[in-house]
C-alpha cells in the first residue's frame, strides 16, 4: 500500500516524501479514503498509531480541492485537542504536510496572551488547531466565526473528557453550523464517549488502529517491586545499571516531579520536569531540551505529557502507577512507536497492587515482575491474578476449640 494508491494529491505526496514516510500505517490507510469521501469517522487510535496524518492529510486535501477561500476571522476545519502540547505537535504537523499547499493554518491555547492569537485569526485560516476553553474565549469576543466551517476533528476525545472540557465542547457543538463532517479519534471509547459519537455524528465509519484496550506491541512491559520510599534511589540505580539515555518518568504529582527531577540534577544527571504548574514557555523550553539530548530524564505528570510527540523514545518509566489504568496505556504509548521496541517500567509499592491490578486487568496480561537484588521490599506487593485480582493469602483455619 502506498500514499498516492489512497488517492491523495501531488503536493501531500511531496511533503510525506520529504518527510520520509514511505508507507502508510494502518489507521492513515484505513482512515484517509472515507474523509477523502466527506463520511464521518469514529476512530480508536492511540498516540503513536499515525493518526495526525490520518486525518490531517485527507483534510487538507478537501480544504485544497473544494469550498471557498477563507474569509476574514473565519475557520474552515477546527481540530480540538485537549492539552497545549498536543495543540502545538498537531499544529506543527498540519504546517509540514501542507508545505507545498496555499492553506493558512493557525493555533489557539490558554496559558498565553490571546492577543497574537487574535491578530492572527483577522485573516482567517484554513485549519485552527484549538484546545476548548481558549477556543470559547475567542469566539466569544467575535475573533473566530464558524459560517465558513467545514469539518470538525475531535481528537483525544475521552482525554476532553477526562480533563472535564464537556462543557466547553457543549458550548463549542452548539456554535458550530450543523452541516458539517465530524472526525472522532479516542484512545478509548467509554459510555461518554459513545453518547458524545452518537450525537454528533452522522452514520460514520468506524476504524479501529488498535485492539480496544491493549497497549502497543513490541513494548517489553514490566515491574519491580519496590519500597515508597526507595522509588529514587532505585531509579537512580536502573537508571545506572541499565544506562537509559533518554527517560520519560512518569510521576503522580507535580510536587513528586520536581522533586524527582531535583534530586536527579543534584547527582549530576540533567533533568527536567513538565507539569500543569510551569509556564508553557518553560514546558516547551524543557520538551525541547529532551528532545535534543541536552536533558536525559524528563519527569511529567500525565496531563503535562499527554500529547508530546518524541519519535522513537527507547524507556518510559512509571515512577508511580496512574490513578486511571487507561492512562498507563497512554503512557507506554510513547516508546516503541513506529514499529521500533519500547521498554515501560514501572515501580511499583506495596498500596499501588488495586492499581497494578486494574492496568493489568485492562491490557489483559500480568506485568513481569522482575526483582532488583538490594531492592527487595520490606512490604510485599501482593501478587495479582491473570484476570488482574489481587490475590490475598488465604488465612489459616482456625483451629477447633478443643472439647471440654
Ligand atoms: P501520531 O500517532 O499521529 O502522534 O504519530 C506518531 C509519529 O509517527 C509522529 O512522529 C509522526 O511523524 C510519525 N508518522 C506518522 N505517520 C507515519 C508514516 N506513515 N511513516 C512514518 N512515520 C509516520
Amino acid at each position: 500500500m502506498s500514499f498516492s494508491s489512497l488517492g491523495l494529491i501531488d503536493p501531500l505526496l511531496r511533503a510525506l516524501d520529504a518527510l520520509e514516510y514511505r508507507q502508510p500505517t494502518p489507521v492513515q490507510s484505513q482512515a484517509i479514503p472515507p474523509i477523502l469521501a466527506g463520511r464521518d469517522l469514529m476512530a480508536a487510535a492511540q498516540t503513536g498509531t499515525g493518526k495526525t496524518a490520518g486525518f490531517a492529510l485527507p483534510l487538507l486535501q478537501r480544504l485544497t480541492m473544494q469550498g471557498p477561500q477563507v474569509a476574514a476571522n473565519s475557520v474552515r476545519a477546527l481540530v480540538l485537542v485537549p492539552t497545549r502540547e498536543l495543540a502545538v505537535q498537531v499544529h506543527d504537523s498540519f504546517i509540514a504536510y501542507s508545505q507545498n499547499l496555499p492553506l493558512r493554518m493557525a493555533i489557539a491555547y490558554g496559558g498565553v496572551s490571546i492577543n497574537p492569537q487574535m491578530m492572527k485569526l483577522r485573516r482567517g485560516a484554513d485549519v485552527l488547531v484549538a484546545t476548548p476553553g481558549r477556543l470559547l474565549d475567542l469566539y466569544r469576543q467575535n475573533a473566530v466565526k464558524f459560517s465558513q466551517l467545514e469539518t470538525l476533528v475531535l481528537d483525544e476525545a475521552d482525554r476532553m473528557l477526562d480533563l472535564g472540557f464537556a462543557r466547553e465542547l457543549d458550548a463549542v457543538f452548539a456554535a458550530l453550523p450543523r452541516q458539517r463532517q465530524t472526525l472522532l479519534f479516542s484512545a478509548t471509547f467509554s459510555d461518554a464517549i459513545r453518547e458524545m459519537a452518537g450525537r454528533l455524528l452522522h452514520k460514520p465509519v468506524s476504524v479501529e488502529a488498535t485492539p480496544r484496550n491493549t497497549a502497543a506491541k513490541g513494548v517489553k512491559q514490566w515491574m519491580v517491586p519496590v519500597d515508597k520510599k526507595r522509588k529514587t534511589e532505585l531509579f537512580l540505580h536502573l537508571l545506572k545499571k541499565k544506562r537509559w539515555k533518554q527517560v520519560l518518568v512518569f510521576v503522580k504529582t507535580k510536587k513528586g516531579a520536581d522533586e524527582l527531577a531535583n534530586a536527579l540534577s543534584a547527582q549530576g544527571i540533567p533533568a527536567d520536569a513538565i507539569h500543569g504548574d510551569r509556564p508553557q514557555p518553560a514546558r516547551l523550553r524543557a520538551l525541547e531540551r529532551f528532545k535534543s539530548a541536552e536533558v536525559r530524564v524528563l519527569a511529567a505528570t500525565d496531563v503535562a505529557a499527554r500529547g508530546l510527540d518524541i519519535d522513537d523514545l527507547p524507556q518510559v518509566v512509571n515512577f508511580d502507577l496512574p490513578i486511571v489504568a487507561e492512562d498507563y496505556i497512554h503512557r507506554i504509548g510513547r516508546t516503541g512507536r513506529a514499529g521500533a521496541r519500547g521498554d515501560a517500567c514501572s515501580l511499583v509499592a506495596a498500596d499501588e497492587v488495586q492499581q497494578l491490578a486494574a492496568i493489568e486487568a485492562l491490557i489483559k496480561a500480568p506485568l513481569q515482575r522482575i526483582e532488583e537484588p538490594g531492592f527487595l521490599p520490606d512490604h510485599r506487593v501482593p501478587a495479582t491474578d491473570a484476570a488482574g485480582r489481587v490475590v490475598r493469602k488465604p488465612k489459616k483455619p482456625k483451629k477447633p476449640k478443643a472439647r471440654a
